[in-house]
């Protein structure tokens, strides 16, 4: 059966499906302390607040599908301990499926360790258990997969896990977004599969070689970036918006929406995971990114990655 439900769309009532969207990648606990500078060497400062709050771009991109009314299944592996299951229980409480999520009994649960201060933010991550996140089982993978109308990978996990996967969401004709963070080189053979590509200005230049990418160059970035073999390369540019391409068409630029920013933490999960929600809800492309441009913004006006992640109603309201 064809689940459907009214939707508005750019002011149009239409019937849309309910998407399902397989995220494959990371899940951290988030340690964030605060305090008003970060100490110098050999120093120890008093901190303001600490807080224990779940992250990783896999988990917070699966929040916000499922806030977005996506049907979402997550991919991932945690550590056998308290950590592991606070996030599995996080993730449970937004509905999302996490049938499938390995548990190692090798490695701990991934920890980013986050000092936030008024000038400088420094992170250390431990990947843990999400560098051991291996496909398992192909034939289950495969199964779940297949069942998606589209997959959302980032580079949070091992490399060979990503490449492997998204070969199997290709033979199994599924649509792939690739968010290519944090920034890493990737081989020809993975960008040639991937149907939408995401990558931040920082991202961009890494991929296509250059020391950095600046609005004079943005669109040869983003050409040269196409010609390596995503179908469509979408580039956010944080308060400046996104830009768009795809083969045979002229690049567009989208404005961000002005809004009180009060913590960019996590615009980037949301505009992904929103993107991936309206591509499956068969959105045409263009207003599937102003949809995510309108997703992202509101995700800024609140604290915190998984926190902040707007739901779909607020969505809706906000024009
Ligand atoms: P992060 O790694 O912090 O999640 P990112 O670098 O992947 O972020 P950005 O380009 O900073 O992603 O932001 C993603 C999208 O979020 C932007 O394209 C834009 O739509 C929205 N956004 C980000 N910052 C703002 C802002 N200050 N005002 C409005 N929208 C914003």
């Amino acid at each position: 059966m064809n689940v459907v439900r009214q939707r508005e769309v750019d002011y149009e009532m239409v019937e849309a499906k309910v998407p399902k969207i397989v995220v494959v990648g990371s899940l951290n606990m988030d340690i964030v302390v605060e305090a008003e500078r970060a100490p110098v060497q050999g120093e120890t400062i008093l901190g303001e607040r600490a807080h224990v709050i779940p992250g990783g771009k896999g988990a917070n991109q699966a929040v916000a599908a499922a806030r977005l009314e996506a049907e979402t299944i997550m991919l991932g592996s945690v550590g056998k301990d308290d950590f592991g299951n606070q996030l599995i229980q996080s993730l449970q409480k937004e509905g999302i499926n996490i049938d499938h999520l390995q548990t190692s009994s090798t490695h701990s649960t991934g920890i980013a360790s986050i000092l936030l201060s008024e000038h400088d933010n420094r992170i250390i991550v431990v990947p843990g258990a999400n560098h051991q996140f291996k496909i398992d089982d192909e034939d289950v993978f495969r199964s779940v997969i297949a069942s998606a109308d589209l997959c959302l990978f980032q580079l949070e996990i091992p490399l060979s896990t990503v490449i492997r996967a998204v070969e199997i969401a290709k033979e199994e004709n599924t649509e792939v977004i690739l968010n290519p963070a944090p920034a890493q080189k990737l081989p020809d053979s993975l960008l040639q599969q991937i149907d939408y590509i995401t990558p931040n200005q920082t991202e961009l230049a890494l991929l296509t070689n250059r020391e950095k990418v600046d609005e004079s160059d943005l669109f040869s970035a983003m050409e040269q970036l196409l010609t390596m073999g995503p179908k469509h390369v979408i580039t956010t540019l944080g308060k400046d918006g996104v830009a768009y391409l795809t083969k045979n068409q002229v690049g567009k630029r989208i404005s961000s929406h002005p809004v009180n920013v009060l913590d960019t933490t996590g615009a980037g999960d949301a505009f992904n995971a929103a993107l991936a929600v309206a591509i499956a809800e068969g959105q045409e492309i263009d207003h599937a990114i102003r949809f995510a441009n309108r997703v992202s913004a509101l995700a800024v006006t609140k604290l915190g990655a998984q926190s902040g992640m707007p739901n779909r109603k607020e969505v809706d309201d906000f024009q």
